[in-house]
């Protein structure tokens, strides 16, 4: 990369194309990655710029401050090309003026504003007029004739009431308890226990229900925080979206009813059956998935704690989103899930910019969505494996992004369910990026000395006896192992096939993750 012009808040950069014909032909843009040189890498703000052609001037930055600045070239299906090594380049003082005068990219960048100007007001007007001419779609009946690209619903914070009970009220049905029979617990929330009933109402015929319920010895204060995800719950009607029946606020024990999901949370679901959905079954969770992040979008609902833990799924399979508590504050999240400095973040499924500073918005709940993705894709995998959450920030400033699963198809687009055939493609997978250095050597980077160290290191000693009884009992002898050959040791579990067999590939390549992670 090469400097072609700085002021005091903007730096202009070009750089050199591999001249090699098989990226080349295939680039058709630049993914520039940029971030100040001295932030605390926790809070640092990364901003990622698409271009198409290989030079950028970026504005609004400090005077006198030192920014790292990489670019990626992608191929014209966003497969990465050639990288350059990450640069710096540092603002002039205020007070300084240009030193060099590059007037045609001056030009060249107001031109390009001008164009971006000129396409932003014709797709402005384009869905202008398509609003107005196909209001009856299902898509846009969210839009009144004088409000166009306006929601005519949006979301209400219960919060902007005074008295969050009366929000209570306007939005949620308020049902007698004994209409409501518990029959058993299903599930630990944050206020209390879920049990699974019925509601039975007078003249309605009974539903099987799901009934979060608050625990006794509650404040005024959390007893208000509960009842504010039926508040916000009770503003939406979605498919994908879990319904809200009702709610107890008139009696002592406060309770909040929603339609009963068979097969409970995404995640777990997806680990007790690993292997079991066809790519055409999990594309069809995500797009419900996607149905209703879309119906939240278009409320100006920003959910901010979008996980496979927080859809639930029935027994005909479709995936509804849940989980609309405004307040985050776990006392006992033994996984590490959700960060404890300055805020609750679930670091893992949350966009830099959300983490950095706070910016959550409908674009960062579809940072969180990719992640579901691969989530889904992976059946369950914990996302990032077992890096610390802190180890995940560094690697996504430093531009780490998760591999695709295995069996992953290459295209995951809308519309994928109109076209079977695309989901036969599968993407590279490359097993060496699945399973983290832990699992290719010791920790400190020292070959395993017993196969139980390494079993343990795996999270698999529970097959020590199984290798022991087949005559396994050395490292080299691992490493001649088979998929077979761990099939006929007893190890069945798709998932646990899947560890060890790629924890095997990762030992006979004896390169470790986090040098893949950089290459
Ligand atoms: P939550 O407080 O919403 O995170 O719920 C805690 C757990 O209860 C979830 O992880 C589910 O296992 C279960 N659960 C919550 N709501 C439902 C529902 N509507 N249907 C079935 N299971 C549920």
């Amino acid at each position: 990369m090469r400097l072609i012009e700085r002021t005091p808040t903007s730096l202009s950069l070009t750089w050199d194309v591999s001249p090699r014909p098989r990226i080349q032909s295939r680039t058709i843009r630049y993914e520039v990655m940029y971030r100040k040189k001295d932030g605390n890498l926790d809070v640092t703000t990364f901003v990622v710029l698409l271009l198409e052609k290989n030079s950028v001037q970026i504005g609004d930055l400090s005077p006198g401050t030192a920014y790292l600045f990489r670019v990626q070239a992608l191929g014209s299906d966003g497969s990465p090309g050639g990288s350059s090594m990450e640069e710096q380049f540092e603002t002039s003082s205020e007070g300084h003026l240009p030193q060099s005068n590059t007037a045609v990219i001056f030009g060249a960048a107001v031109g390009g504003a001008a164009m971006l100007f000129i396409v932003v007001v014709v797709l402005f007007l384009r869905k202008r007029k398509r609003n107005s001419h196909t209001r009856q779609g299902p898509e846009d009946n969210y839009f009144s004739s004088s409000e166009q690209l306006k929601p005519l619903k949006t979301y209400v914070d219960p919060h902007t009431y005074e008295d969050p009970n009366i929000a209570v009220l306007k939005f949620a049905t308020e049902i007698h308890p004994s209409h409501i029979t518990k029959q058993k617990v299903i599930g630990a929330g944050e206020f209390g226990e879920v049990y699974r009933g019925i509601l039975k109402v007078p003249g309605r015929k009974e539903v099987a229900v799901a009934i979060k319920t608050l625990k006794p010895g509650y404040t005024e204060k959390q007893r208000q925080d509960f009842l504010s995800e039926a508040s916000i719950m009770g503003q939406f009607s979605h498919q994908n979206i879990i319904r809200l029946e009702g709610v107890v606020t008139k009696f002592k024990h406060a309770m909040i009813v929603t339609e009963y999901m068979e097969n409970g949370a995404l995640d777990r679901y997806l680990k007790d059956h690993d292997g079991e959905f066809s790519s055409f079954q999990l594309v069809g969770m995500l797009r419900g998935i996607a149905a209703g992040m879309k119906y939240l979008s278009d409320m100006s609902y920003v959910h901010r704690d979008l996980a496979a833990r927080n859809i639930l799924v029935n027994n005909s399979l479709e995936c509804k989103v849940s989980d609309f508590g405004l307040s985050r504050v776990l006392e006992d999240d033994p996984e590490g899930t959700y960060t404890t400095s300055g805020g609750k973040i679930p670091i893992r499924w949350t966009a830099p910019e959300a983490i950095a500073y706070r910016k959550f918005t409908s674009a960062s709940d579809v940072w969180s969505f990719g992640i579901v993705m691969w989530e889904v894709m992976a059946f369950g995998e914990r996302p990032y494996w077992d890096m610390s959450n802190h180890e995940v920030m560094k690697a996504i400033n430093e531009a780490f992004r998760l591999p695709a699963p295995m069996d992953c198809p290459r295209l995951l687009l809308d519309k994928l369910l109109r076209s079977p055939e695309s989901l036969k493609t599968i993407a590279d997978f490359d097993p060496r990026v699945s399973i983290r250095l832990p699992s290719t050597s010791g920790s400190d980077g020292s070959p395993f000395r017993s196969v139980s160290e390494w079993l343990e290191s795996i999270k698999m000693s529970q097959y020590s006896e199984n290798f022991t009884c087949a005559g396994i009992v050395t490292m080299e002898q691992v490493l001649q192992m088979k998929n077979e050959d761990i099939k006929n040791i007893g190890v069945r579990l798709p998932g646990h096939l899947k560890r060890i067999a790629y924890s095997i590939l990762g030992l006979k390549d004896q390169t470790s993750t986090l040098s893949v992670f950089a290459v």
